[in-house]
């Protein structure tokens, strides 16, 4: 087995499982050989995790956050010089191209790594002065934080939690998903490495069961998540028991408005960037693409023209720009959603066929509204061309949907870019451009694509929470 990490839980510093606990093969998606067998966290393990986090977080968070950062900072160190191992393992885990993984998984991480080291020591108080009496303000960390992660960017989306979770002096207990288990254990490995004590950082595997069972575990403060919609509803549900912390990255069905000034070949770059980047199974796509009427062919045109220079083939290959789909089951739900539009009366542009694994990357045009297409997220290189004729109709009809994570648009017209951007109801947006998604920018949903904000400052809002001493200067009355 090519990937076999030492056990399959990281929990107090070390490798540990269970040779009694059920065992899962973890494939790589392109040839399905079996890379690693990882055993899913039992109740003692999950028990021994949360003893772990509990003892290391008041280690942790007492010490200075200056301190804190340092560590954090060199763990982003550690995860830059060992980006090469940790990009094949990625590929290995997802089958997303190296030509990928190299600049966008570890890379990114370390890059919230490095950007929460940095501010860990600027996260201050306020002084409010009351004449002679004063309050100042605590920002204090929440205590054990359970990241739950999908399979799309697993050890991106393991540091895009831990960084602001234990650079505000949280502990964390993640659990990747089961498709993808390995890369967030070399997280917890360099973190050690880095000097962050034992337990600060621990990794349980397992399904949704595991996950389950770590947010409704008392000891839980906060949970964040990112999945698909019906997983945020079941995890928000479990975290309200206890009153607990949430945020919530969830899944989008994001527009991407090309106006008639646009700069046509810029539009079709990012229109591809938006949907067959890792085989379409990216959370902010703008699968959802509305050129106007005047340029919609020659757009199409362009479109079909460059999809054609695709290359389909071994992840690992530096040539290759389109993997397998991450699994068999998520292969199979987007041919499914593929044959709905189909038999919708979407056009078939190009692509959509399957070969193993692969989805070759597809463009429908003629789409319309309300077709599921048009409406549910597919999470697979799948484009859907729709044509529009005025600025109001196209942002009402971007707007008209129950999601919220992202909208990009194109136009050569300043005044139209910042006007729509205002209007359109979505987390991030992109204006000549798309998916662009650098740790200095808050990240995250409106409506059901989530709660809270991943990355930036906005993130360390969500792993604190905020103590008001009152102060008095003089004497106490009392009325007798
Ligand atoms: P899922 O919702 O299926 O799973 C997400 C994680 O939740 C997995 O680790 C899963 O475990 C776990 N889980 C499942 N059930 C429960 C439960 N009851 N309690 C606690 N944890 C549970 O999502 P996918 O992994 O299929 O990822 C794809 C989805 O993620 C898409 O909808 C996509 O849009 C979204 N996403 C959102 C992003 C964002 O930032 N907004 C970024 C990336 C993806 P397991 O699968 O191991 O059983």
């Amino acid at each position: 087995m090519r990937a076999q990490p030492p056990a399959s839980h990281f929990i107090d510093g070390t490798y540990r499982h269970d040779d009694t606990a059920p065992a899962r093969p973890d494939l790589y998606p392109y040839d399905g050989s079996v890379i690693a067998e990882i055993r899913e966290a039992t109740e003692a393990e999950i028990d021994a995790a949360f003893e772990a986090a509990v003892a290391a977080q008041k280690i942790w968070g007492a010490m200075a956050p200056v301190e804190r950062g340092r560590v954090l900072r060199r763990a982003a160190d550690l995860l830059r010089e060992r980006n090469a191992a940790l990009s094949e393992l990625e590929t290995l885990d997802t089958g997303k191209p190296i030509q990928e993984t190299l600049v966008a998984d570890a890379a990114s991480g370390a890059d919230a790594l490095e950007f929460f080291g940095g501010i860990a020591a600027t996260l201050n108080g306020e002084m409010i002065p009351l004449g002679e009496d004063w309050v100042y303000t605590r920002r204090e960390p929440l205590g054990v934080c359970v990241g739950i992660g999908a399979w799309n960017y697993p050890i991106q989306i393991a540091c895009w939690k831990a960084a602001p979770a234990l650079a505000a002096g949280n502990a964390m207990i993640f659990k990747p998903s089961e498709e993808t288990p390995l890369s967030a254990l070399k997280l917890a490995e360099i973190l050690i490495e880095a000097g962050a004590p034992p337990g600060v950082f621990n990794v349980v595997q397992g399904a949704g069961r595991v996950g389950a069972a770590l947010v409704s575990d008392p000891r839980c403060a906060k949970v964040s998540l990112t999945g698909s919609v019906p997983t945020g509803r079941k995890v928000y549900a479990a975290a309200a028991e206890g009153i607990r912390h949430v945020t919530m990255e969830l899944g989008g069905k994001s527009p991407l408005i090309v106006f008639e000034d646009a700069d046509i070949e810029n539009a079709v770059s990012a229109a591809i960037n938006a949907n067959f980047y890792s085989s379409g199974q990216i959370c902010s796509n703008g699968t959802r693409v509305y050129v106007h009427k005047s340029i919609h062919d020659a757009f199409a045109e362009r479109l079909v023209a460059r999809v054609a220079n695709a290359r389909l083939g071994d992840p690992l290959d530096p040539e290759t720009t389109i993997g397998p789909m991450v699994s068999e089951t998520q292969r199979d739900k987007v041919l499914a959603m593929i044959e709905k539009g189909k038999s919708e009366g979407a056009a078939l542009l190009c692509g959509g066929t399957s070969e193993g694994p692969f989805v070759a990357p597809m463009v429908f045009a003629g789409v319309t509204d309300g077709m599921s297409i048009a409406r549910d997220e597919i999470f697979g290189p799948v484009l859907s061309l729709f044509s529009f004729e005025d600025e109001d109709e196209v942002v009402n009809r971007a707007n008209n949907t129950d999601f919220g994570l992202a909208a990009g648009l194109f136009t050569r017209d300043l005044t139209r870019a910042h006007r729509v951007v205002a209007r359109l109801q979505a987390g991030t947006c992109w204006i000549n451009t798309y998916n662009l998604t650098p740790v200095e920018s808050p990240f995250g949903g409106n409506k059901l694509s989530g709660v809270g904000r991943e990355n930036a400052r906005a993130a360390l809002d969500h792993y604190t929470q905020t103590k008001s001493v009152y102060v008095c200067m003089g004497d106490t009355e009392a009325p007798f």
